[in-house]
């Protein structure tokens, strides 16, 4: 790798003084977080921003909290805070268990949960589980804020609504009581990004699957979802037959392609697979068992 172009830099004290740097320094500036994926693309030249924003000092952006009845996780959450978090342990299991396979110490203490989003990486694990929980963005810009639904804030790899002049504040999730969820994944070696991984989340209630949601990475899942799947298993039994039908339309409207990671029909194969144990651990997990 090259070192990257010369960039100017500045560091912001507060939310609205990033919006005022970006303002100032026109669309070629970017806002750097934990500088995990930006840093290598401009040693790659694959970025050469003018200016480095920097959001670290930000603690306006900082922590995990429950807010009424949604989890608020800043856009400067690292990913070891998500890992360790009580209140995720609690509500949503599933975000301890994608962390735990998200890269290494290295990358966790520093990576942010805003940054992973806006990175809008096909294989980003983060994306599969914000995507599983029907969570939503807010984005703030010079003239207010505006909430985006996950499913709706990547439009294509690499590309999100986040637009120029715009900062992610927060991610926000739905406290569902009695869901279970789980996450799944294969890597080719620890700490890998994964060759295919499925989060999910299900509620059952008297005997009934009442809401779940399905979300899938690195397969070509429209907006890391399976929207079809949950209809299915919506108002369906929890039965090894249903659980596995729904894991069968989720792989059915998947579209990887053959890279490193390996060929599509194994992909296609993991998606079916990975979500049906992720749906098995979290409908035991809402059934108490
Ligand atoms: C070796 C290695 C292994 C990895 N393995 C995995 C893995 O297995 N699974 C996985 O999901 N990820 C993995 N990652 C990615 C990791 O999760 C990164 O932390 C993440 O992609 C980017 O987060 P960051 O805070 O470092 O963002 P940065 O690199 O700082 O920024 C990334 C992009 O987001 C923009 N941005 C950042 N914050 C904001 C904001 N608040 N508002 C608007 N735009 C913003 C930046 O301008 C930039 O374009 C890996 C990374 C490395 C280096």
């Amino acid at each position: 790798m090259q070192t990257p172009a010369p960039v100017d830099y500045a560091r912001a004290t507060s939310v609205d003084h990033a919006l005022q740097l970006l303002d100032q320094h026109g669309e070629d500036a970017r806002v750097i977080a934990g500088g995990h994926s930006l840093i290598p693309m401009m040693r790659l030249r694959i970025a050469s921003p003018t200016t480095l924003i920097d959001l670290n000092d930000l603690d306006e952006l900082k922590g995990i909290r429950v807010e009424g009845n949604e989890i608020v996780i800043g856009a400067m959450a690292r990913h070891a805070e998500v890992l360790d978090s009580p209140i995720l342990a609690e509500h949503y299991p599933v975000f301890r268990e994608a962390e735990k396979l998200i890269a290494d110490p290295v990358v966790r203490n520093r990576g942010t949960v805003g940054g992973s989003m806006c990175q809008a990486d096909p294989s980003e694990d983060l994306s599969a589980v914000g995507s599983a929980l029907r969570g939503t963005v807010v984005i703030r810009s010079k003239s207010g804020s505006r909430t985006v639904p996950i499913r709706e804030f990547h439009f294509g790899p690499y590309m999100t609504q986040v637009a120029d002049g715009e900062i992610l504040t927060e991610v926000r999730f739905p406290i569902r009581p009695g869901a279970g969820s789980a996450y799944e994944k294969v890597e080719r070696r620890v700490g890998d990004w994964p060759v295919a991984s499925a989060g999910v989340f299900v509620v059952v209630k008297d005997g009934v699957v009442s809401d779940c949601g399905i979300g899938l990475t690195a397969v070509g899942a429209e907006h890391f979802s399976a929207p079809e799947a949950e209809e299915f298993l919506i108002g369906k039994a929890p039965t090894e037959d249903n659980l596995a039908e729904a894991a069968k339309i989720a792989a059915d409207s998947c579209n990887p392609i053959s890279d490193q990671r390996g060929p599509a029909d194994y992909k296609k194969h993991l998606a079916q697979e990975l979500t049906l144990r992720a749906l098995r651990r979290a409908s035991a997990a809402s059934q108490g068992a």
